[in-house]
């Protein structure tokens, strides 16, 4: 059996080979279809969004697309019928034909399900936006799940860019203490030092360090719930996170508590309580901690 990756390559190879926009059909009287293909980009996207599943979701339909041996069992069905005679065209608001074979208005599904939502006795039974509702369903955990893959591939093949504090002139004015400007550019040297160390983390450790810090030493369980991580997983994050001395995983030794992840100030020496200062910080300011610690945007601090 090939890997779930060429099967990927292979369904994409077959909705390709539908001749993707490259030919008009016509009706009978000559006039031009407005079914057309969907555009190359758009079947891949339905693809990716799938699962290789059928959307359906009503009772949940597992039928995989690609099946084991690779047959193509999938059928991009219309939300909007293209065609006057089809399945919920009068919906159409009549201005563009290509918007009909847009990402939005089309859906994967198996043979069955493409069939019963189009054929003139069942049709009636779906609005436009009953499918469109089982389309956003079906989609999103897929959606999610690429955006992490293409920020942590991003990660992987930029290196993680940090923005550094260069004035950290808000900080100042929040914390309302009055430094002289040496003492104020010792702090931002040791914050840019801070900044260097966060940005040699991966991308789910410092998702982890910011809500580790956001929720003040949160137990593991909460954590992994949170972050959809499993516990070796975290512990591995533990490791990187006590490499920067950050933080490091914190075990009860009379097993009463649930082990936590504590902050450590190493990172930071000469202001120890810099992770709970920036908490503070953020929370008083309106700003989002992912994007100081995740983001590594620290001239948010400016
Ligand atoms: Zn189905």
């Amino acid at each position: 059996m090939r890997s779930q990756l060429s099967q990927r390559w292979v369904a994409w190879r077959q909705l390709d080979g539908t001749g993707m926009g490259a030919t008009v059909a016509r009706r009978k009287d000559g006039t031009e279809k407005n079914r057309r293909t969907p555009l190359p980009d758009v079947a891949r996207q339905l693809f990716v969004f799938s699962g290789n599943e059928c959307a359906w979701s009503d009772p949940n339909c597992t039928t995989r697309l690609v099946t084991a041996e690779n047959g193509w069992v999938g059928e991009i069905a219309h939300i909007i019928g293209a065609e006057p005679t089809s399945a919920r065209h009068e919906a159409w608001d009549g201005k563009d034909v290509d918007d009909l074979r847009h990402f939005s208005n089309l859906m994967l599904l198996c043979k069955v399900h493409a069939r019963n939502i189009d054929d003139k006795p069942s049709r009636g039974e779906f609005t436009v936006e009953y499918l469109r509702a089982v389309k956003e369903r079906h989609e999103a955990p897929y959606r999610f799940g690429l955006e992490q893959l293409e920020s942590e591939f991003k990660d992987a093949v930029a290196g993680n860019i940090v923005t550094p504090a260069t004035t950290m002139r808000r900080y100042f004015r929040w914390e309302g203490v009055d430094l002289d400007p040496a003492e104020e550019a010792e702090v931002i040297a040791l914050v840019g030092k801070l900044a260097d160390r966060v940005g040699t983390l991966t991308r789910q450790a410092r998702q982890v360090l910011a809500l580790v810090v956001k929720e003040d030493e949160p137990n593991c369980q909460l954590i992994e719930r949170r972050l959809t991580a499993d516990s070796t997983t975290l512990i591995s994050i533990c490791e990187e996170l006590a490499g920067i001395e950050a933080a490091e995983l914190y075990v009860d030794e009379w097993g009463e508590d649930l082990p936590r992840v504590v902050l450590r100030g190493g990172a930071v020496s000469g202001i120890p309580e810099m992770w709970g200062q920036l908490r503070m910080f953020a929370t008083s300011e309106g700003i989002d901690l992912n994007d100081i610690i995740v983001n590594l945007d620290f001239s948010l601090l400016d």
